[in-house]
């Protein structure tokens, strides 16, 4: 049994929070191999990019790139010395070094393919494989990126070259919410949610999974658990094809463009026409202006001011998701059994 297990960047913030995900990653250990992939610490892409705007207003894409490449590389250096800590052989790989293979787009390449000789000769040595997330390298040897957030990518493409059985994702919420729980004190945590609905929420603006990521999960059949590396509840939620009875509405998204916010309702009943009126009674009755609506694959999307998006977006998720207060008991039987851009990443 293989596993590949993700840090975002608040899981590996310190070095106490590195040395946490170390001792979560042996726990695994004991039970299978282990591919972890580690994202850059905290705000660490963020500061990166701010030393960059220090140099230039308008840095070469390709030197961008050689820059935001080393948090990852940092924290796949600080991982492997933490577990050699605690006992455990490890051993980290730069994309270039685990075979990540890119197009050449910097700041946003897509994988094509993972050369993955080398991960698999380390794993056979009994090593812990640290991978740096987010990076790959092209055509010309040169380093990418690809895309913020994009660690989640990394990891469901490896766990699909490597055919692991399951790529769990570990980040500071202990999984999928019906909304942003730091936004809506009230959404509902799911045992499970399909590919599609995880990819409207993604593409939408949820960026809990990198969209991406989803749509590469969804194509190889890559089972991904969202779980949180603080918690130590064991509550988690599974992205799969088939994650048992779904609710009509399963998610509010919420972001904002330069000028308006943007609420998306996601799930099979979006686009019905009781849900628009729903939405727009909802707003109306708030005295929220709507600006437009817009539908789409299995969301609606309303536009309206900026100011009122928390407001709209509580408001909203209190209509679809009335008096929720636990629903992850309430959903229960939808978990299910155990064993259970137009370039895509060509992988
Ligand atoms: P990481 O650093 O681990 O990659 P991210 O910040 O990228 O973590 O993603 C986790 C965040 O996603 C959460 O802290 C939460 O605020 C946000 N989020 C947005 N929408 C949702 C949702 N529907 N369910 C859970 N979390 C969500
Ligand atoms: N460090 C990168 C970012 O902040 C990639 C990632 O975290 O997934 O976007
Ligand atoms: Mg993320």
């Amino acid at each position: 049994m293989l596993i590949v297990m993700k840090f975002g960047g608040s899981s590996l913030a310190s070095a106490s929070h590195i040395r946490r995900a170390a001792e979560l990653i042996l726990r695994q250990k004991k039970e299978s191999g282990v591919v972890v992939v580690v994202s850059a610490q905290g705000s660490m892409t963020d500061e990166l990019l701010r030393q960059a705007a220090e140099q230039t207003s308008r840095p070469a894409p390709r030197e961008k790139d050689v820059l935001l490449s080393c948090g990852e590389q940092m924290s796949m250096s600080l991982m492997s010395m933490q577990l050699e800590e605690l006992g455990a052989p490890a051993v980290s790989l730069c994309g270039w070094q685990a075979g990540i293979r890119t197009d050449g787009r910097h700041g946003d390449a897509h994988i094509r393919r993972i050369e993955h000789e080398r991960i698999l000769r380390e794993l056979r040595a009994g090593k812990i494989v640290v991978v740096a997330g987010f990076q790959g390298v092209d055509d010309a040897g040169d380093i990418t990126t690809i895309g913020r957030g994009g660690s989640d990518t990394t990891a469901v493409a490896l766990t699909a070259a490597l055919r692991a059985d399951l790529c769990r994702i570990f980040t500071d919420v202990d999984g999928v919410y019906s909304a942003d729980p730091r936004i809506i004190s009230t959404a509902v945590p799911y045992h499970a949610v399909s590919y599609e609905e995880m990819q409207e929420m993604a593409d939408l603006g949820a960026k809990v999974l990198h969209a991406r990521s989803v749509a590469l999960a969804k194509k190889h059949g890559v089972l991904v658990e969202v779980c949180s590396s603080f918690s130590g509840t064991g509550e988690k939620t599974l992205i799969c094809a088939d994650p048992g009875p779904r609710p009509p509405i399963r998610g509010v998204v919420c972001t904002e463009t330069a000028g308006e916010a943007l609420i998306s309702l996601v799930g099979e009943s979006a686009c019905l026409p009781e849900t628009r009126t729903l939405l727009q009674k909802t707003l109306e009755e708030a005295g929220i202006p709507l600006y437009s609506l817009q539908a789409g694959g299995i969301h609606l999307t309303a536009a309206l001011p900026r100011e009122e998006k928390e407001r709209a977006a509580q408001i909203l998720h209190e209509a679809l998701f009335p008096g929720n207060t636990d629903a992850k008991d309430g959903n229960a039987e939808s978990r299910p059994s155990e064993g259970e851009d137009t370039r895509e990443e060509q992988l």
